[in-house]
């Protein structure tokens, strides 16, 4: 039989291969070798590692391991371009990234085959999906560039950004980083995962012939150490990460009390949800492109297959047939369905996770597939009878590696879907819009594809829930990170602070009564506790809707102005705060009440407040010795404030995106959960309302702490809140000592947000002791954060901090 007529028989795929030649040329051109490109030059190399192709070993370049004092040039330079790079308009800023966007554009074919060279993915991902995303993603943020004093008003760039990345995506991560923090008026230093250097240096060289100005982009190369001193460099004032949970959690804690900002692109363990009236056969394709895409090595992968019990059967067996014409093999060969893992560790990393799995119980599948010799290669795995407690149930693979077990129910697949403590993304198959759109929102987690998987777009916002980070990569919520409010940065130590109401106190607030940023506020032990059994009553704590007494028994004394005592409060401890959790997380359906009914009992809350506001005012008077002026202007901006969230309630919402595929994006403002609040020592009752209520109206219950030194005006609340409808749980209320009770909640794992008012020192252990499940955290750091400024706190700056967006995908139109 001729050649031709066997191919027609046998249908066997001939080669296709790329041409790598450019790509090497271009390696040549350097020399093989590079050094950082800092301050628009390269530096000489330093000591060097190689950087080579996983599909055959064979090195393509060196390049240089970065040092402290290589970060420390790179910030410099990059401190020294700020001024006027942030100085530029933004129309200018965006012709740059224009004309950035453009050169991938024209290059594509060179950066796509450097990619898959150095990174092993498949020609066909790079070629198609990865590199015209990069230019998408210059494109998008060059328009916010000059649209930033609308869109974004009163808000400015951070300063020096350091970025680093890891492997999986090396340009396409680089320009999620680097778009939006330059369009921001930002400059960056990026540091490239240790195993894909090179497209993140050819980059450098466009940037170079684009004519960014030096000193805007700095690429510097090395392994963990130099992304550490990058994380640890004092003059970076933001850190944007993507890569491993457990590197997230190390830089959290490192950044902790440095004032830096930080966004987290981490982990997941995504679930791929088929029920049983989906289009099985697009579900399967869907699954091919959810783990097979990138060998798996995707942080929002569909890794998780959650089956329909009633189809189970029949779908694993479509899954197999489909996973036997696999075609592994050459990366730059078109045709070929997965390529090569990015180096041999992730190899052994992932077929030590898949015996784990078989020695845990699971039941392995891999089809009969060749494999090449050579090179860092695994065949499509599928691994079936496990259940939700397996290893490989919970642990991300990060390989070519599906694990699957099934559910019966709806509610029983939203369960599964939710055991993990990622939440990246998620993807649900059913012919059933209702059924769809009822699961979607149930979903814990950044990102929802119905009937579609893995689609991307600048336009769309990208980013975790729980353990998969926090902040957002893409759209208008990816530019917000990398801006702050002007004022927030000149924000002064809070001992210099005045606030407006200040003014009016008759005395200030660090009298004997208390200091107003967080220092212990009452001596222990002060005299025999006997001595205060004068006061009759004891304002206890609010918890689940209900007055309870203190676990301790103990309660503390509270003195007014003059330093008489005018009162009691329980002591609340570990306990106290546990059974305030547990009341808050069995509230958290208070996040799918109407937005409309939740406005309702703010706007009651604060007509009840103002019912009683003499004898808040009193109160107010007698705990800090504030003139009646002072303590009418804060009950009424107290009112005030509950009536602004009131109106936000149902107005701070989502929108729809329309991106360039078959499909809108739905960006849902959810709510983050249950928010731990430790309010201001000064303005008693104004600055626990001023948190109160913007993490209320959006949905989250609540467990504050209020005010150590004057907790009266907030327990004399309990009664406001019973006759305001505040469902039971919603708001709960622990009095004590601030700083104890607030590292108890920074560090249990049901609370999922964390605000503290307090000083510099106790807001760094607030952060560090976040690290547990990574809560967001907000602090005031000792700065002079004014509460009472209605101008800066009666919208979206607690709102954002308040919310978080997902983004549901749906198909939609021709
Ligand atoms: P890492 O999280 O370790 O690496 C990500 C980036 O951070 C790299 O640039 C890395 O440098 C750098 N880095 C490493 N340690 C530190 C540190 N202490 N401080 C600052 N920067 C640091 O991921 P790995 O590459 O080691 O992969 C390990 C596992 O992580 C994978 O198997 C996978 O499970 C997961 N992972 C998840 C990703 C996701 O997007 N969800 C992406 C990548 C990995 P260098 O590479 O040079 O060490």
């Amino acid at each position: 039989m001729n050649k031709i007529a066997q191919i027609f028989e046998t249908l066997e795929y001939g080669p296709a291969p790329e041409a790598a030649q450019p790509a090497l040329d271009w390696l040549a051109s350097h020399g093989n070798k590079f050094g950082h490109y800092i301050d628009g030059k390269w530096t000489a190399p330093g000591k060097t590692f190689a950087s080579t192709n996983p599909a055959n070993g064979k090195a393509l370049a060196d390049v240089t391991e970065g040092t402290r004092e290589d970060v420390d040039k790179a910030v410099k330079a990059a401190r020294a371009a700020f001024k006027t790079w942030s100085a530029l308009s933004g129309y200018e800023r965006g012709k740059y990234l224009y004309a950035i966007a453009r050169a991938v554009q024209k290059h594509s074919r060179l950066f796509a085959v450097l990619e898959t060279l150095d990174n092993g993915k498949p020609i066909r991902e790079s070629r198609d999906v990865d590199i015209p995303l990069v230019a998408r993603h210059f494109y998008h943020p060059a328009g916010w560039a000059q649209q930033l004093s609308r869109a974004f008003p009163g808000m400015v760039p951070y300063g020096v950004c350091g970025q680093i990345i890891p492997w999986n995506f090396p340009l396409l991560m680089l320009a999620w980083k680097i778009a939006p923090a330059l369009a921001a008026g930002n400059t960056v230093i990026l540091k490239p995962a240790e195993f894909t250097s090179l497209t993140a240096l050819l980059f450098a060289e466009i940037c170079d012939r684009a004519g960014l100005p030096k000193g805007v982009v700095n690429i510097i190369t090395g392994e963990g150490p130099t992304g550490q001193a990058m994380v640890a460099h004092p003059g970076i004032d933001k850190i944007a990460f993507t890569g491993s949970t457990e590197v997230g959690k190390a830089i959290r804690a490192a950044t902790a009390g440095s004032g830096k900002g930080l966004s987290l692109e981490l982990g997941g363990k995504s679930p791929y949800l088929v029920f049983e009236d989906a289009d099985l056969d697009s579900a399967i394709e869907g699954l091919v492109d959810a783990i097979w895409f990138n060998q798996g090595q995707v942080c929002c992968a569909g890794s998780r297959l959650l089956v329909q019990e009633s189809i189970e059967e029949k779908f694993l067996a479509k899954l197999k047939k489909r996973m036997a014409t696999l075609r592994v093999g050459d990366p730059l060969d078109k045709a070929v369905d997965i390529g090569a893992l990015v180096a041999p560790v992730q190899v052994e990393r992932v077929r030590d996770l898949v015996k784990k799995g078989v020695a845990e119980g699971g039941t392995l599948y891999e089809p009969d597939i060749d494999l090449p010799k050579g090179g860092c290669f695994l065949r499509p795995a599928l691994i079936s009878d496990i259940s939700p407690a397996n290893t490989v149930a919970t642990e991300e693979i990060f390989g070519p590696v599906l694990v699957e077990m099934s559910f019966r129910t709806p509610e029983e697949g939203i369960a599964l879907a939710n055991n993990t403590r990622y939440g990246l993304a998620a993807t649900l198959w059913s012919e059933n819009i209702n059924l769809a759109l009822d699961i979607a929102p149930k979903i814990k987690a950044g990102v929802v594809w119905i009937n579609g998987t893995n689609q991307f777009d600048a336009a769309v916002g990208f980013g975790g829930y729980k353990e998969s980070g926090f902040g957002r990569e893409g759209g208008k919520e990816g530019m917000a990170v990398y801006l702050k409010p002007a004022w927030e940065k000149a924000l002064k130590s809070a001992a210099a602070r005045t606030s407006s109401f200040d003014k009016l106190r008759m005395r200030s607030s660090t009298s004997a009564s208390g200091s107003p940023h967080g220092e212990p506020v009452e001596p222990r032990g002060r005299g025999n506790p006997l001595d205060t059994a004068a006061i009759d009553q004891t304002a206890k704590m609010y918890i689940g809707g209900k007055q309870v007494r203190p676990d301790s028994g103990y309660s503390r004394p509270v003195f007014g102005a003059g330093g008489a005592l005018i009162g009691e409060v329980g002591d609340g401890n570990r306990k106290d705060i546990r059974n305030a959790v547990e009341a808050a997380r069995a509230a958290l359906g208070w996040g799918t009440t109407a937005a409309h009914n939740r406005a309702q009992i703010l706007f009651f809350l604060a007509e009840n407040l103002d019912y009683r506001r003499k004898e808040f005012a009193d109160r107010l008077r007698a705990e800090t010795g504030a003139t009646a002026a002072a303590a009418n202007k804060e009950v009424d901006a107290a009112i005030e404030r509950l009536f602004a969230f009131a109106g936000w309630a149902d107005k701070y919402d989502g929108t729809v995106h329309n991106p360039p595929t078959r499909a809108i994006a739905a960006a849902m403002v959810e709510p983050i959960g249950v928010i731990g609040i430790v309010a201001p020592q000064e303005l008693p009752l104004l600055g626990s309302i001023a948190l109160l209520a913007p993490a209320v109206a959006m949905g989250n219950p609540v467990v504050l702490v209020p005010s150590a030194a004057h907790p009266l005006s907030i327990t004399d609340l309990y009664q406001v809140i019973e006759t305001s409808d505040v469902p039971a749980g919603v708001i709960n209320i622990v009095t004590g000592d601030a700083e104890v009770l607030a590292k108890t909640l920074a560090e249990h794992d049901g609370i999922d947000a964390m605000w503290f008012c307090g000083s510099a020192e106790a807001s760094a252990l607030v952060e560090k002791a976040s690290i547990g499940n990574l809560k967001q955290t907000w602090t005031s750091r000792g700065l002079s954060f004014d509460l009472a400024d209605a101008d800066k706190f009666n919208g979206a700056y607690f709102l954002a901090k308040s919310t978080q967006v997902k983004n549901i995908w749906i198909p939609y139109g021709a």
